[in-house]
């Protein structure tokens, strides 16, 4: 299966994807955990993002391909792949198409993930993320363990730099103008599955399970 996860952030998608990746055997790929990474690392590519993603702004366009590109170019990502985080534009969205071509590869879907600002705001305000294993957690509905209590080694909580206050406003804004369009542009083409972001988890992954059902991969 190819499916593009879109929505704006703190909607589910990277929970979602992660998921239905171990459910049906192929990768998660999030432009924003490949960033991240690189960032940790300090990469020559980390180094130039770090400044847009903390601020929540779009990393330049040819850095984004580029690392797109060559991720579905991986062994692992011949079977399908789940991508969470690309295309968030319609820049990039035209990019993928061409991109997709050239691969001989053809898209599914695209499921769309909707929740209010409000949420966004509450969701991302409380998450915290743990720099050791890459669990997320929520000061308000999963509580992140005690350092000793992480069942992968020590856990050491920390809140995302663009989780604050600022940067999250920043995103919703860059989502309104940005994103928004191509989910336009894919609901005219007839290519959006809408996945009720807003009800329990359970019930997304519900929804989600029969978004994909019969699909290969
Ligand atoms: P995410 O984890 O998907 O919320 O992404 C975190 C940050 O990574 C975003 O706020 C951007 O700074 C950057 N980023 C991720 N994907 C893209 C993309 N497709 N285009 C531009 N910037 C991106």
């Amino acid at each position: 299966m190819r499916i593009v996860f879109l929505g704006p952030p703190g909607a589910g998608k990277g929970t979602q994807a992660a998921r239905l990746a171990v459910l049906r055997g192929v990768p998660h790929i999030s432009t924003g955990d490949i960033l991240r990474t690189a960032i940790a690392r300090q990469t020559p590519t980390g180094i130039e993002a770090q400044g847009y993603v903390d601020k929540g702004d779009f990393v330049p366009f040819e850095i984004v391909l580029r690392l797109v590109r060559d991720r579905l170019q991986e062994p692992d990502a011949q079977g399908g792949w789940l991508l969470d985080g690309f295309p968030r534009n319609l820049e990039q969205g035209t990019a993928f198409e061409a991109l997709l071509q050239e691969l001989s590869q053809t898209l599914n879907t695209v499921l769309y993930f909707d929740v209010p600002d409000e949420e966004v705001v509450r969701r991302l305000g409380g998450r915290r993320v743990c720099e050791t294993c890459g669990d997320t957690f929520h000061l308000e509905f999963s509580p992140p363990p005690a350092p000793a209590d992480c069942e992968k080694g020590e856990c050491s909580v920390i809140q995302r730099t663009d989780d604050s206050e600022d940067a999250i406003r920043n995103r919703l804004q860059v989502y309104l103008e940005e994103t928004q369009p191509l989910v336009d542009h894919y609901r005219a083409l007839d290519s959006l599955t809408p996945v009720d972001a807003t009800s329990s988890i359970e019930e997304v992954n519900a929804a989600v399970d029969r978004a994909v059902i019969g699909l290969a991969g």
